[in-house]
């Protein structure tokens, strides 16, 4: 078995990865050690519209519902609106995230990708120290997979760098403890993404609710792990949920309990291999989400390797133009989310309230960033020092 690249992981990074190599006339296998492309799913499944820039999806059975916008809760229950385009990267629709992943593996196969599920990559294939593949099991068989470039797309519990000798490694403030049911006979507006927060409600995270369609609706919570305990994330969710009339009457039809990372992007280059979405921690650190980084990065990384095999070149040097796009493309938006975020821990739920009893009333999609920061000072004037460094964050 040789190839130019092999991939491992065929979530939305793998496949966007291999389509966009492929495209480029590279020689590119998938390795998936699921038996199901994007199943079962671990997501809270909300994407920005933005997605459909990149050209990756065909026909429209991926969206479960097209949303408005976001509303945020502070601990108080105050809201704050947020129109879809204001409102992050998971807000937009609402996924069916199998179909969707399916979708993207079936875009990378079309451009001539080769794709083998029940294959678990093991370890790296070295030669003298030199990455030559890697070394997977297909059902009970160990296979040699040759390839000059490998791509780690193994998600957030990635093993591919930590084989290459990179610092793969979430510190537990780096890292969300997450639960989510998809209840059905829920009665919620269908129209918004809705973020609880609060120490009490979820410390260091929060609580979604993403509504799929008339009656259901993901309902999910994410803690960071340095506050967390076992069974607290699912405990804190059984309580918002029983404390909400509107969800209580639910019954779950799925369960799920994942992680994500929410650092800064690691590095993500080594001679003959490259690290793309989750396992590059390419992740927004307020947020969680990292669907979209996935998207953006895997076309990257596809066209870099595209390139490298045509001038047959495969070091760091070669692949490292990948980094550099990234880096350019949105490295800097995560960057300074992962500052605010740090900031934002250190909030009471009395400052959150405060926010959110300035922000209510703001129509955001008219107002300068001048005015924002007016805004959010006039009536709460002691807000003002706490913000400053939320203010030079995001300068930067
Ligand atoms: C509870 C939860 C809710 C979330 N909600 C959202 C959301 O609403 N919006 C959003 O944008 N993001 C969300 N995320 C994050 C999002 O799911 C990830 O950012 C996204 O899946 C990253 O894509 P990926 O391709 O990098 O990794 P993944 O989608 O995790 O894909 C990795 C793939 O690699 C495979 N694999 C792993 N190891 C091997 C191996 N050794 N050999 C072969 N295959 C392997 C896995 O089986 C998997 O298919 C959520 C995450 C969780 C856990």
């Amino acid at each position: 078995m040789e190839y130019d690249a092999v991939v491992v992981g065929s979530g939305p990074a793998g496949s966007v990865t291999a389509r966009f190599a492929a495209e480029s006339g590279a020689k590119v296998l998938i390795i998936e050690r699921r038996q199901e492309v994007g199943v079962p799913v671990l997501c809270g499944e909300g994407i920005s519209k933005q997605v459909d820039d990149f050209k990756v999806l065909k026909g429209r059975r991926w969206i479960a519902n097209n949303m408005d916008g976001a509303r945020i809760f502070s601990p108080d229950g105050t809201m704050v609106k947020l129109a879809a385009e204001m409102a992050g990267n998971e807000t937009g629709y609402v996924l069916y995230r199998d179909i969707f992943d399916q979708e993207l593996a079936r875009g990378a196969i079309r451009a001539g990708a080769e794709l083998m599920l029940n294959t678990c990559a093991v370890n790296l294939l070295k030669e003298n120290d030199k990455i030559k593949g890697v070394k997977a099991r297909h059902f009970d068989e160990e296979i040699d997979i040759k390839a000059d470039v490998v791509v780690g797309a193994d998600g957030v519990e990635s093993k591919v760098g930590r084989w290459a000798g990179m610092k793969t490694t979430l510190k537990p403030s780096d890292l969300e403890i997450c639960a989510q049911y998809t209840l059905t006979n829920v009665d919620v507006e269908r129209e918004y993404c809705d973020f609880y927060l609060g120490k009490k409600i979820a410390p260091g995270g929060y609580v979604w609710i993403f509504p799929k369609g008339n009656d259901v609706a993901n309902v999910g919570i994410g803690i960071l792990a340095s506050l967390s305990k076992p069974g607290l994330a699912t405990s804190l969710l059984d309580k918002f949920i029983s404390s909400h009339p509107e969800l209580k009457k639910g019954e779950p039809v799925r369960f799920l309990a994942g992680a994500v990372s929410v650092s800064e992007p690691y590095e993500s280059v080594r001679d003959n291999l490259l690290l793309v979405g989750d396992a590059a921690r390419q992740v927004d650190p307020i947020t969680g989400g990292g669907l979209m980084a996935s998207i953006e990065a895997g076309k990257i990384a596809g066209e870099t390797i595209g390139r490298a095999v045509e001038m047959e070149k495969f070091d760091k040097e070669m692949l490292s133009a990948y980094e550099k796009a990234v880096e350019a493309a949105f490295y800097k938006k995560l960057k300074r989310n992962y500052m605010v975020k740090e900031i934002m821990l250190g909030f009471e739920d009395k400052t959150l309230n405060m926010l959110a009893d300035s922000l209510k009333d703001v129509k955001f999609d008219e107002i300068s960033t001048f005015g924002l920061v007016k805004a959010l000072v006039s009536k709460h004037p002691s807000l003002l020092m706490k913000l400053r460094p939320l203010i030079k964050a995001a300068r930067v």
